[in-house]
């Protein structure tokens, strides 16, 4: 493990028992998300002027006009995907930081995690590489279309905003499996679509704030 940060009071695992303690508070009920999410260092996912405010429940920005989920979306999506079971193959739309995808990773046994821009991917590799995650594969493309030859996953989550989820990538999800998104415009809602053997039900539920889904890729 990295020990980039080290030393400061803000990164110890205390604030991040407080974190867990406040989400707790908030209505997380799934355990085995608040335990991983003890466990991860999440102010290795920031740039180190911001590592102090890692741990506060906001959406703080990584670059490229892009933010860090905060850590209650982070926790709300992850209980939502995992509906209390175990998950196999999952696939996020949206890396960014890796923040999420480092969760992921040990909710279930294999992620992929599709990112559009490029820098933005090339630094989160490395970070999870100092983290020894190793079963997580990374994709520079629009994750719109989704990863035919990985599919099909019992999970899907998407980290950016928008109106449509096309059925290339409603196809991808196995039967049983559950896709967590926001949706909206302007105003925006988390959103469940699980697939069973007669089709798709769509649930809306709380009220949230995403970076939109952004067409093709960015290279430099
Ligand atoms: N969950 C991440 C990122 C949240 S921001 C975190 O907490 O750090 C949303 C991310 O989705 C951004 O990194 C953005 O570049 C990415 N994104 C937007 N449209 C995309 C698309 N079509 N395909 C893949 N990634 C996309």
């Amino acid at each position: 493990m990295s020990v980039r940060h080290s030393g400061i009071g803000m990164t110890s695992q205390r604030t991040r028992l407080r974190m867990i303690e406040r989400l707790r508070g908030q209505g997380i009920a799934d355990e085995v998300v608040l335990s991983v999410m003890g466990t991860i260092p999440r102010h290795i996912f920031v740039e180190e002027a911001l590592a102090s405010r890692a741990y506060e429940d906001v959406a703080l920005p990584i670059n490229y006009g892009q933010t860090i989920s905060s850590p209650w979306i982070v926790a709300r999506m992850s209980e939502l995907l995992r509906a209390n079971s175990d998950l196999e193959k999952v696939l996020e739309i949206g890396t960014g930081c890796g923040y999420q995808t480092a969760l992921l990773a040990q909710l279930a046994q294999k992620v992929y995690s599709i990112e559009r821009i490029g820098p933005l991917l090339t630094r989160t590799r490395v970070r999870l590489q100092e983290l020894q995650i190793r079963n997580v594969y990374m994709k520079h493309a629009d994750g719109l279309r989704g990863l035919t030859e990985a599919a099909p996953f019992d999970g899907i989550i998407m980290t950016a905003v928008t109106t449509h989820i096309p059925t290339t990538l409603l196809d991808q999800l196995m039967v049983g499996g559950r896709m967590v998104f926001p949706k909206g415009t302007q105003k925006q809602n988390l959103c469940i679509i699980e697939r069973n053997s007669q089709g798709y039900t769509e649930t809306v539920l709380e009220e949230v704030n995403f970076v939109p889904l952004l067409a093709g890729v960015v290279k430099k």
